[in-house]
């Protein structure tokens, strides 16, 4: 900011002649409704916050840029995809899931990891986290699941029985329970921790052939994690470390960059995979579709204001360009209507308006009005369509493959043969190294002790059906009877339910 002085104004930019003292009938004297600077001064502060978002309530944010590596011309026509060194502006935002906006950055949880990539065929957002799989698949679950991570609606505290209670009966939470009580759980910031698109998309071509993709942003800086215990102190010591190491490092010039690379499936190997190419809770093990680098991101520019530009960007994983589409993966498609809507809730209708959230190119369509509009959106077009009168016409161009689907229309159980417990079991036996098992084990111990024994009980017999090892050393740690864990684990999770039933 200048030196020079500056004249202070209202909002409505009228002259302030003093900022100090209220308007008085004598002195002291009671104050005046004339006082409108006051009024005015107060009824926005009154007004400041705006509804927290009700999860990735607490993160941070920066400007950069994605540069293309690699021609992908022929899997997407996306023109911000479309050759070899083309760069795209990006705005990246951090966050952790569970905690309200003041909680601390290294609580053991989930971070998100959303890009917004202003093209110039409109903004295409990138919303992940920085685990590849999720703790459900269907979007029918996903309040119920988040409010086991908020707090106890009767005590206002963190609840290790909802928690556990939830989680041991969703089994197919049990792969992305594993990667979160790993120390990946505590990433030791933002700028060392992996992005994923978590989900399937779909890719298409000029010609309209589609591939299924899946993202994956690795960190140049290497993935470095905070022990439980680390983490802990770094709890006390900095609640904001994650943000204020990403803001500081930009600050001196350490831009933090990401290899983007995918992972790319036909359509015929989708109908054969043996697991559900759109089951969120799996992944595509890398040895059945390795990793194609495409893209390289690189966070060089602070926001100027945090309100602005953080607490009001709005991503939705709903915002496509041509050349990218969704999958048929549930949970997306419910997260396809609740990001826009939430957002509107949050920020207003006319959230798209927001010089963070507007695209590059003015959006031109028949949509009017509404609070907060603001700009000549379609200025002197007619407000209706079809109309004579050369307002904008859709393209058909623009039009994503047609893609089969079919089936009886009803509420399904999900029955694809793959196993819930599979993937977990080979992160825990084949990809984890001794000292990360070891705090697998110490990590879920130190928070299931919280919880009901019968929870632990049920619990522990899911880390068992992942590996047995696993959980009988989850189950030794508790103290828990390893026979009776071996024995539930056994059993059908109907069974089991009713086995550790109150
Ligand atoms: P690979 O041996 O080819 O790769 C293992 C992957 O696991 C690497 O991407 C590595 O990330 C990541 N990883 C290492 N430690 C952890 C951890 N504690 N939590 C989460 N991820 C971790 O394995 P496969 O592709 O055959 O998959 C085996 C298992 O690895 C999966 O069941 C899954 O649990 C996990 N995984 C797989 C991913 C995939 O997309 N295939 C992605 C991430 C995890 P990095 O190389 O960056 O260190």
């Amino acid at each position: 900011m200048s030196n020079e002085p500056k004249k202070m104004t209202t909002s409505f930019g009228e002259p302030v002649d003093d900022d100090q003292n209220s308007i008085t009938a004598g002195n002291p004297g009671p104050i005046l409704l004339q006082d409108i600077h006051l009024l005015e001064k107060l009824a926005h502060f009154d007004r400041e916050r705006i509804p927290e978002r009700v999860v990735h309530a607490k993160g941070a944010g920066a400007h950069g840029y994605f540069e293309v590596t690699a021609d992908v011309a022929r899997y997407t026509r996306a023109k911000f995809l479309s050759e070899v060194g083309k760069r795209t502006e990006v705005f990246v935002r951090f966050s952790t899931v569970g905690g309200e906006r003041g909680s601390a950055d290294a609580e053991r949880d989930p971070r998100g990891f959303a890009v917004k990539f202003y093209t110039e065929e409109g903004n295409y957002d990138m919303v992940g986290n920085n685990t590849p799989v999720f703790f459900i698949r269907d979007p029918q679950k996903f309040p119920d699941f988040i409010h086991t991570q908020k707090r106890n609606p009767v005590t206002n505290l963190k609840d290790p029985d909802m928690f556990w209670d939830f989680l041991s009966l969703t089994p197919e939470s049990v792969h992305q329970v594993t990667i979160l009580f790993s120390d990946r759980g505590t990433p030791a910031t933002y700028r060392n921790m992996n992005g994923y698109s978590s989900h399937t998309f779909m890719w298409y071509n000029a010609a309209g052939e589609y591939n299924w993709v899946k993202y994956h942003f690795k960190t140049e800086q290497g993935i470095r994690n905070m022990t439980a215990e680390e983490a802990d102190m770094m709890k006390a010591k900095d609640p904001d470390h994650a943000t204020r190491d990403l803001f500081k490092a930009i600050e001196r010039g350490d831009y933090p960059s990401w290899r983007v690379e995918v992972q790319i499936m036909t359509p015929e190997q989708a109908k054969t995979y043996r697991y559900d190419p759109f089951d969120v809770t799996k992944v595509w093990p890398h040895s059945d579709f390795p990793l194609i680098a495409i893209g390289r991101m690189v966070l060089n520019r602070n926001p100027e204001n945090y309100f602005a530009e953080v607490e009001q960007a709005a991503f939705s994983p709903g915002d496509f360009v041509p050349g990218i589409g969704p999958s048929p993966d549930k949970l997306l498609q419910g997260r396809l209507f609740s990001y826009h809507d939430t957002h509107r809730h949050r920020l207003g209708p006319n959230y798209a308006l927001l010089p963070i959230n507007a695209p590059k190119a003015m959006p031109l369509n028949y949509e009017r009005d509404a609070a907060m509009s603001s700009g000549p959106t379609a200025a002197g077009a007619p407000n209706y369509y079809p109309n004579s009168f050369h307002g904008p016409a859709p393209d058909p161009a623009a039009a994503p493959p047609a893609v089969p689907v079919g089936g009886v229309a009803a509420r399904q159980t999900y029955n694809h043969p793959n196993s819930d417990f599979e993937q977990a079991g080979v992160l825990y036996r084949v990809v984890m190294t001794d000292a990360e098992r070891a705090h697998l084990v110490s990590n879920l111990v130190g928070h299931m002790q919280g919880a009901q024994q019968r929870l632990q009980y049920r619990q522990a017999a899911l880390f068992f059906k992942a590996d047995p090892e696993y959980g009988q050393r989850v189950a030794e740690g508790l103290g828990l009877d390893t026979a009776r864990v071996a024995a539930l684990a056994a059993m059908t999770q109907e069974e089991r339910v009713k086995a550790t039933a109150e």
